[in-house]
């Protein structure tokens, strides 16, 4: 027997929240709805979803209140949906742990696709699409952690350390968007913080060596303002 999977929606538009509820369970999931704040917060303890989907702007509260007070216990995963959503919003959200984001209006294919890769996420933990080998494929690039290397087409790509290190940590997020901040913490812990133009001329380098053509990316796209994501199959 599969399991399926739980989903609550927290959205205070009934057609937006109906759609949804339609959408997901064609799909074989099981949904649950709250349609303010504090009824969402008390379904997640009650009825431990699997994953949550969030709208910013509900009756009661603030979105961004909902992830910072269910952040507190569990680290299940939260897809923020959204209609305004200015870069502000999307780097508001991420830092506030949220896992994705989605802006409305948007596609069913978009909203399952982002709903899979953060349950992937949470089954496999840190490592995401990386296979027990170490290695990480998408398309014709390969990151190689235990040989510590990189391959487009076969063919070995001489990166930096610290490009390396940009590369590695996407890819082990593979889906998922990064936010500058997110990725000079971890790379270089807390001091670096603010500093996203030694990101970009990394990020200008990595695409000059991985990516056919730099101005069209297939593997590290830019979401302007926010951050890094890694393409994933
Ligand atoms: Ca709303």
């Amino acid at each position: 027997m599969q399991i399926r999977s739980k989903i609550l929606i927290i959205e205070d538009e009934p057609r937006i929240s109906n759609f949804m509820t339609a959408v997901l369970s064609a799909n074989g999931y099981d949904v649950i709805t709250a349609y303010t704040g504090k009824e969402g917060c008390s379904m997640i303890s009650s009825h431990c979803p699997d994953l949550v989907i969030l709208d910013l702007g509900l009756p009661d509260m603030d979105g961004i209140e909902v992830i910072r007070s269910v952040r507190t216990w569990t680290s299940l995963p939260i897809i923020v949906v959204s209609a305004r959503m200015h870069e502000r919003d999307k780097v508001q959200v991420l830092d506030a742990e949220a896992d994705d984001y989605i802006t409305k209006p948007f596609g069913t294919a978009e909203l399952l696709a982002r709903i899979r890769t953060a349950l992937r996420h949470t089954h496999s933990s840190a490592l995401g699409s990386i296979t027990p080998g170490g290695v990480f494929k998408v398309g014709e690039l390969t990151v190689d952690y235990n040989k510590h290397w990189v391959l487009v087409k076969g063919e070995n790509v001489h990166l930096t350390q610290n490009e390396f290190k940009i590369v590695g940590l996407l890819a082990k997020n593979a889906g998922k968007v990064l936010t500058y901040d997110s990725i000079l913490k971890e790379l270089w812990g807390p001091a670096a913080k603010g500093n996203n133009q030694v990101l970009r001329v990394h990020m200008a380098n990595i695409r000059r060596k991985i990516e056919e053509n730099p101005a069209e990316p297939r593997y590290v796209f830019t979401e302007v303002g926010v951050g890094y994501r890694m393409a994933e199959e």
